[in-house]
């Protein structure tokens, strides 16, 4: 059996009130019903980067909000240059080292250096990265990392703690989810599969 779950399933949480509200999304989806409307995108790394480069090429304002100094130096190099000059142009609004507090139905409540703000907001992405259903992989018996959240596995055959269950994709990644992509993900399977002839009686 392989286990290939990935983890959009799981969005990361601020943890912060208003977060579950109908304005706020853990997803970004299309920007054209905020033409011309106050949107936050919290994050830092590349989905926040596209999303707020996408709403505002469609006629949102935005303000984009992060708790670190800069954007990620992650952030592909394609992508990073633009978005570095919309805020530069203040076309897109940042604000760093920015703590996201609370999420109300017409602004958000963001706490700088300079004290607690309300920011004008319609809409909120919440763009904070995601991390694999590791209840499940427990439920399976498969040994987790508790710090990494990384399944612990033979790197040579990707075969969990569980003879016979293995792991492919970004689930093999635990929260470091950035490592694994489609090109790398999809040679686990290169490892796995002569590793699970071995249970096949007769191949
Ligand atoms: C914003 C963003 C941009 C990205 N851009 C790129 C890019 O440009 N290039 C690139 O190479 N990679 C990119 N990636 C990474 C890429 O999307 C992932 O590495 C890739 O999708 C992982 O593939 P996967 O098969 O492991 O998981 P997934 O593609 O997530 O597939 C997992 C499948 O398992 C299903 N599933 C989940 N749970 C269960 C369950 N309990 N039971 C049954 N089925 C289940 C899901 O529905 C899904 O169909 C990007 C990721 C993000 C977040």
């Amino acid at each position: 059996m392989v286990v290939a779950t990935g983890y959009f399933d799981n969005p990361n949480r601020l943890g912060v009130p208003g977060e579950d509200s109908p304005w706020v999304s853990h997803y970004y989806d299309e920007p054209y019903r905020w033409f011309d409307r106050d949107v936050t995108v919290v994050g830092g790394r590349n989905s926040a980067a596209e999303a707020a480069l996408d709403l505002f090429r469609n006629g949102a304002r935005v303000t984009l909000l992060h708790r670190g100094p800069k954007l990620s130096e992650g952030v592909k190099y394609w992508i990073l240059p633009d978005i570095e000059n919309r805020i530069r142009a203040g076309e897109i609004r940042a604000i760093f080292n920015a703590r996201c507090e609370a999420f109300r139905m017409e602004s958000v409540t963001v706490r700088t250096a300079l004290g607690v703000s309300e920011v004008p907001s319609d809409f909120a992405y919440v763009l904070i990265g995601f991390h694999p259903d590791t209840a499940m992989l427990r439920r399976f018996g498969i040994e987790v990392d508790e710090e990494t959240l990384a399944p612990r596995l033979d790197a040579d055959t990707l075969e969990s703690t569980v003879p016979g269950l293995f792991l492919a994709g970004a689930v093999v990644a635990g929260k470091e989810t950035n490592t694994i992509f489609v090109e790398n993900g999809r040679l686990h399977g290169s490892k796995i599969v002569p590793a699970a002839l071995r249970y096949v009686r007769n191949p």
